[in-house]
């Protein structure tokens, strides 16, 4: 960079933003990758040919439907999504969260979210200049109810957000907690469902009870990573509001023809979100017989471990030195000392994890 241009920047871009970190993703080549929760099943042959013809007939000259009838028409069939509410699509639940942010937020408002939780509510508030209060959960990843129901009353947050399941703790708040967080909150509450399809509860039904709920969910954990496509459920006057800060052409033709065609194929989809889960209890029963290793239990596709001798940044370097990437939480919130996150993969994935996390335990000095 030369001087020049180190001083415009200086001059130009926003402060808070010079003082960012950029969102690290680590190079997974090679290594097997545990750390981001994806679908470890790739489609079979005869469906990639079958999408690669669905993907060719796409007119790409043309702008995609801005309103991606066909493709919400799918979710509404494939989810059983009530024909009361509306839907709006995002590139990614990300980008729904910030449009909820954009949308509500005004100077001196606050985001409010218990931590741990998912680090793009704190990240994509700072991106809008948006103060983001943060209310720690309890040491065993409960909401601490007092706490919460304080913070609501003093700092009367425009938006709460609670994962459920949350990540990276893998519970489900009780739904009672849920609901009183909701009635005292005099701003909008999302629940976001990344991990619906591995709970024992989803949350739609509240949308009924209360008029400041939506619930948002995405296709990343299900299988469909890489073809981004979130969506906001919720009441249609709270949607139209919503999209008009949506970029009319958010979906791309060719995300929104991939994904309807993995939802023609629901069902594939649903049997492997239902192995993973039966394969978490596995890889759950596994871990437990590791010595020097804590579990708890989860509700999602990944395990959270903390390991009882500390240095997980330690072993997490060890464990990539074996070949196997997954994500050191150490450092990112007191409540997080020493934990590991793991992703629920293939058997054999799940084997070479437990193998490399064996020996890394083991080399320790
Ligand atoms: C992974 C994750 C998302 C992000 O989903 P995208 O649709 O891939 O952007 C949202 N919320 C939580 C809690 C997640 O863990």
């Amino acid at each position: 960079m030369s001087r020049d241009v180190e001083q415009r920047i200086a001059g130009l871009v926003r402060e808070d933003v010079r003082a960012m970190s950029a969102y690290h993703v680590p190079d997974p080549s090679g290594l097997v990758k545990l750390d981001a929760m994806e679908n470890p099943f790739e489609l079979p042959e005869e469906l990639r040919a079958e999408l690669g013809r669905r993907l060719a007939a796409q007119a790409i000259n043309r702008y995609p439907d801005p309103q991606a009838r066909e493709l919400k028409l799918r979710l509404r069939a494939a989810f059983d999504i009530d024909s009361r509410w509306e839907l709006l699509l995002g590139n990614g639940s990300d980008e729904i969260i910030q449009l909820l942010i954009a949308a509500l937020a005004s100077p001196g408002c606050e985001v409010l979210v218990p931590t741990p939780t998912f680090v793009m509510f704190r990240n994509i508030a700072q991106m809008l200049n948006v103060g983001c209060r943060e209310v720690p959960l309890r040491a065993d990843f409960g909401l601490d109810m007092p706490a919460m129901l304080d913070a609501i009353a003093r700092h009367r947050p425009r938006l709460v957000f609670l994962a459920c399941p949350n990540n990276p703790t893998g519970n489900l708040w009780p739904e009672a907690d849920v609901r009183a967080i909701i009635a005292a909150c005099p701003g909008l509450v999302v629940i976001d469902e990344a991990y619906t399809a591995f709970a024992s509860r989803e949350h739609t039904a509240l949308l009924l009870d209360y008029p400041n709920v939506v619930v948002m969910r995405t296709l990343s954990k299900m299988g469909l990573a890489g073809v981004r496509l979130g969506y906001l459920v919720g009441d249609p006057g709270w949607i139209a509001e919503l999209d008009k800060v949506r970029m009319p052409y958010n979906v791309g033709c060719l995300n929104q023809a991939a994904a309807g065609f993995a939802l023609e194929h629901i069902g594939r989809l649903r049997e492997q979100t239902g192995w993973l889960c039966g394969e978490r209890a596995w890889l759950a029963a596994r871990l437990a017989g590791i010595a020097g290793l804590q579990s708890w239990p989860s509700e999602t596709n990944f395990l959270l471990l903390r390991l009882v001798g500390g240095d997980a940044p330690g072993v997490h370097a060890a464990m990539r030195a074996r070949g196997v990437l997954v994500k050191c939480l150490h450092g990112s919130h007191p409540l997080l000392a020493d934990c590991l996150r793991v992703t629920v993969g293939s058997r054999p994935e799940n084997e070479r994890m437990l193998a490399a996390l064996a020996d890394a335990l083991h080399a320790r000095p």
